[in-house]
């Protein structure tokens, strides 16, 4: 990494640079970030190239799907030629055109509760787009026992909820969430719509930006609400829960835990 922005940079970041929230010394730190993106899919496709174009160092790309005619609907990295191949790797192709300095890591792996630790480990920051509460929770849980912040954002028909969760700053998933949500069916059986997932996307991309560089917490104890209906946005606060088996005052849970058989693919 380098420690002075080059001429190309300086062009290419330059209405980054201008904010006097970001700057070089705020690029200087997306450049040195790591970013992991749990689901390529509706979510993961838009942060993947907010993130990409914003300029963070490294952006993993954690799925184990492939790409179905069904996606393309909403998950914008992906064309009818790419039908059958697996999104990380398409992902990474559409990708690796638009920013040079971003070092892209395709990881073809589902991620469990027994493999969940490893694959958050090292990454500054984990970002979840999957699409079924059994990943949401495992993810919860080896973001928090790691210590390493999570956003996680979630689309439903013409709902989408992001928050940013990193005890004991805020409330955990499992805070928010104790007894497993009824389970939503996958987006094509249940319908989403398209640009929504660019909305919700756009805001993850947005929030993981401002807590690389300046650890902005407005999100976290906060869950912020989109009906594209009402084409309105509210946000509720949420606390954390004394009796939380994962973030509480007398922990049960120490390792990433299942809690039910969920559909898997990512939205
Ligand atoms: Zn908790």
């Amino acid at each position: 990494m380098k420690d002075r922005l080059e001429l190309e940079q300086a062009e290419r970041y330059q209405a980054h640079l201008v904010l006097p929230r970001i700057g070089a010394t705020g690029q200087r730190r997306l450049l040195r970030s790591k970013v992991l993106m749990v689901g390529v899919g509706g979510l993961g496709c838009p942060t993947s190239l907010y993130l990409t174009a914003s300029g963070v160092g490294t952006l993993g790309l954690l799925d184990d799907d492939i790409v179905d005619r069904t996606n393309l609907q909403r998950q914008v990295l992906f064309g009818t030629a790419d039908i059958g191949k697996p999104k990380v790797h398409v992902a990474r192709e559409r990708l690796v055109g638009i920013n040079p300095d971003v070092d892209l890591e395709p990881i073809e792996q589902r991620l469990t509760p027994s493999n969940a630790m490893d694959l958050v480990a090292g990454w500054d920051l984990v970002i979840d787009g999957s699409d079924n509460f059994a990943t949401r929770y495992v993810v919860n849980d080896a973001c928090v026992l790691s210590g390493i912040p999570l956003i996680s954002g979630s689309v439903f028909q013409f709902e989408g909820q992001v928050t940013v969760i990193r005890p004991p700053l805020g409330p955990c998933y499992r805070c928010l969430f104790r007894t497993t949500p009824r389970e939503q069916p996958a987006c094509r059986d249940a319908g989403v719509l398209a640009p929504l997932t660019g909305i919700i996307g756009s805001i993850l991309s947005a929030e993981a930006v401002k807590w690389l560089i300046e650890g902005d917490t407005a999100l976290m104890g906060r869950l912020l609400l989109f009906d594209a209906l009402e084409s309105s946005t509210r946000s509720v606060r949420v606390k954390s829960d004394p009796k939380c088996p994962l973030c509480g005052k007398d922990p049960k849970i120490d390792r990433p835990t299942a809690v039910a058989t969920c559909r898997d693919d990512s939205d």
